[in-house]
């Protein structure tokens, strides 16, 4: 592992950088790469955003969008860039199984590898690492890494817009992963560069299409199972469902139905399964003890974080829901807990 003065030295000349998130990456991986983006280039860098999937279009407003690479549209051009870097950063994830697309790349490139991220037990395939899983965000770590680097006041109104897209996406608008108090006070400092807060959360929340929210409204009317004695909901979504209302799986961005889901009161537990051409997507949001990091880890190849994680499973969506509800009384004692 290499210590931060040698990460302050590399990056004190003049190199290439390509910023890396995840999969089908949500607003604190773009907001995230996109804030380093701009600051990089004030430093001088030549700089790359390399993302693995396409993502959902309220993001799109971002200042820098019109230069990421979406490495599977180009992907040619996303490994080349990945194999010609000096240093690659990876941002938002820690396992190189969320970035399917450039994974190999990454792991066999020849850069310096930086993994700034705030997930639980990250994988050692960097060379440095600023991982804190008390952190809201990335985005909060990538504001302290521009602070240890000494450049605060490189910060301008994109960068600051960039950070609280992040602050709030992850956040849910202050909601909750706030375990500190610093997320509010980077909130302050980033008002005091001119971020339009309201702008920002209009941009990031209220900014669905017409189907979009049908389409929601559908699943949670239509497509939901509530199990009141283990507190706890799901909600299953096959191909018909999207065709129906013209939903492309690619781009669908879950966060606001799982919102909607968890706003019912005294759940404890949310899952969603989405068929997605592969193996179905899964989607855990919980309250309080009920550990979904580790459910989804031991059951369902993902991670996460302890209130909001994801896996995947490889049999059709009502042959894992089964496999889930066999799997539920794992977690009866923390869902019976007021
Ligand atoms: P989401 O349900 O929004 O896709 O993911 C919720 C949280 O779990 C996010 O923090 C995300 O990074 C993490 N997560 C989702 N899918 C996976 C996965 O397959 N593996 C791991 N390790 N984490 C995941
Ligand atoms: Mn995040």
């Amino acid at each position: 592992m290499m210590q931060f003065d040698e990460v302050r030295q590399l990056l004190s000349q003049k190199r290439k950088i390509v910023l890396t998130n995840h999969n089908n990456p949500d607003g604190d991986a773009m907001g995230s790469a996109l804030a380093l983006y701009h600051f990089f280039m004030k430093m001088g860098h030549e700089v790359n955003v390399v993302v693995p999937t396409q993502y959902h279009e309220s993001l799109h407003w971002l200042p820098g969008n019109d230069t990421v690479i979406v490495a599977e549209n180009s992907l040619q051009m996303a490994i080349d860039l990945v194999n010609e870097a000096e240093v690659v950063f990876s941002l938002d994830y820690n396992g190189l199984d969320r970035i399917s697309f450039v994974g190999n790349a990454i792991e066999s490139c020849s850069a310096v590898k930086i993994m700034i991220d705030h997930h639980l037990q990250p994988d050692e395939f960097v060379d440095y690492a600023l991982h804190n899983t008390q952190s809201s965000s990335t985005v909060e770590l990538v504001y302290e890494f521009i602070l240890m680097l000494d450049q605060e006041a490189l910060i301008d109104v994109d960068i600051a817009t960039c950070i609280y897209t992040g602050l709030i996406s992850d956040t849910g608008r202050f909601k909750h992963a706030l375990f500190t108090r610093r997320p509010f006070e980077i909130a302050a400092e980033l008002y005091d560069k001119g971020i339009d807060p309201g702008e920002i959360s209009r941009q990031i929340f209220d900014s669905f299409r017409e189907k979009e929210l049908r389409f929601n409204c559908y699943c949670i009317s239509e497509k939901m199972t509530m199990l009141p004695e283990q507190n706890t909901a799901y909600i299953t979504i096959e191909q018909s469902d999207m065709d129906r209302f013209g939903i492309d799986y690619k781009t669908f961005e879950s966060g606001a139905l799982l919102a909607q889901g968890m706003s019912i009161r005294g759940i404890k537990l949310l899952v969603l399964f989405i068929e997605r051409g592969g193996p179905v997507k899964i989607s855990f949001r919980s309250r309080g003890d009920v550990n979904v990091r580790d459910f989804a880890n031991a059951h369902f190849d993902g991670g996460g974080h302890k209130n909001a994680s994801g896996g995947r499973s490889n049999v059709n969506v009502s042959a894992t829901v089964e496999r889930f509800l066999s799997l539920l009384p794992e977690l009866n004692e923390s869902l019976q807990m007021v």
